[in-house]
């Protein structure tokens, strides 16, 4: 079956993509890999949308896929690899099936950036987690770290350091990233111990993760004993699957613009896998708009 468009990944971006798509009457087919809702689920209280003052990532996501759902979006639960253009169509094959679509939008989002140390993948669900307010709870008076400069980290180690008894705060400049309010908002925690120009080296661990070593700048190697590790040190985009079609800047991101237009007439990057500034839950919704309306501009003038 021939979609008009068809929608890589069902995050905020390719979600709102899709109700712009129906409701200019095109068919539209999401291909998400795993749940709906992208990485805003693991929010727990959005306050910064328009309209809604607090709603959990969760309800969020719900309510825009029945939204699109309603609307007559359909959506596939396969893990997209390629896109192969040919005879002025785009096939996206999957791990289970291939599609065939008129119009491609990626709105694949991204993934945790890991520090790449031996048994960090053993770890996760032992003692390593990439999401503070999924897994903080687990660590209600234990003593946990937080390696980031950036706003999640900040957000995380103020996040963890209502729980947990103690929070160090690994980094591995002296500045932080991240906004200065939330900085100061943690130099004012007790519980919150700084440990800067440091990095991780290694993670120790028997069932679960024990204790973790750190190297400051002048090669000092300090052991800290800890019942969680929170990495927070960034996000890759997952475009790499469809560089072929997309061309992606030195970092991963899709080089395309406002109008979301790749260097492929017919496929569209939305959301944070696109090159931008602003990488905030509106900004993937306003993507999605913009990508689905040059997706129909591109269907109108190649009937
Ligand atoms: P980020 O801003 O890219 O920060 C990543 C941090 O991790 C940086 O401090 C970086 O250090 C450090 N880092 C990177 N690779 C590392 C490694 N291999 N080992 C150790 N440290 C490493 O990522 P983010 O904090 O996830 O934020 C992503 C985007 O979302 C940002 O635009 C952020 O502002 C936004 N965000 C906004 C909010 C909010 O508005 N409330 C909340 C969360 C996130 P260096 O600083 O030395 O490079």
């Amino acid at each position: 079956m021939m979609h008009d468009i068809i929608i890589i990944g069902a995050g905020p971006a390719g979600m709102t993509a899709a109700i712009y798509g129906r409701r200019a009457s095109k068919t539209v087919l999401m291909i998400e890999a795993k749940s709906y809702g992208g990485q805003i689920i693991n929010t727990p209280d959005i306050e910064n949308y328009p309209v809604a003052p607090h709603i959990s990532g969760f309800d969020f996501a719900m309510k825009v896929f029945e939204q699109a759902t309603a609307l007559g979006a359909e959506t596939v639960f396969e893990k997209a690899v390629k896109i192969t253009p040919h005879d002025g169509i785009f096939t996206v094959t999957t791990n289970k099936a291939d599609h065939d679509g008129k119009t491609v939008i990626i709105a694949t989002g991204s993934e945790n950036r890991k520090l790449g140390l031996p048994d960090e993948d053993r770890l996760v669900g032992r003692g390593v987690s990439y999401c503070a307010t999924c897994d903080g709870a687990f660590f209600r008076s234990k003593t946990v770290a937080v390696v980031g400069g950036g706003n999640t980290a900040l957000e995380d180690a103020l996040y963890l350091s209502e729980l947990a008894k103690t929070v160090y705060l690994i980094h591995r400049r002296d500045e932080f990233r991240g906004a200065e309010a939330t900085a100061e908002q943690l130099r004012g925690r007790e519980n919150v111990k700084f440990v800067l120009n440091s990095t991780v080296t290694a993670l120790h661990a028997e069932k679960r993760l024990k204790s973790i070593t750190v190297k400051n700048k002048n090669g000092d190697e300090t052991e800290l004993e800890v019942n969680g590790l929170f990495v927070a040190v960034g996000r890759i985009p997952e475009n790499q699957n469809f560089a072929e079609v997309a061309e992606l800047d030195g970092a991963g991101y899709v080089i395309a613009g406002e109008d979301c237009r790749t260097n492929t007439p017919g496929i569209f990057a939305a959301g944070d896998n696109r090159v931008k500034e602003v990488r905030q839950l509106v900004t993937a919704a306003s993507d999605g708009a913009a990508a689905a309306t040059e997706a129909v501009k591109y269907l109108n003038s190649n009937r």
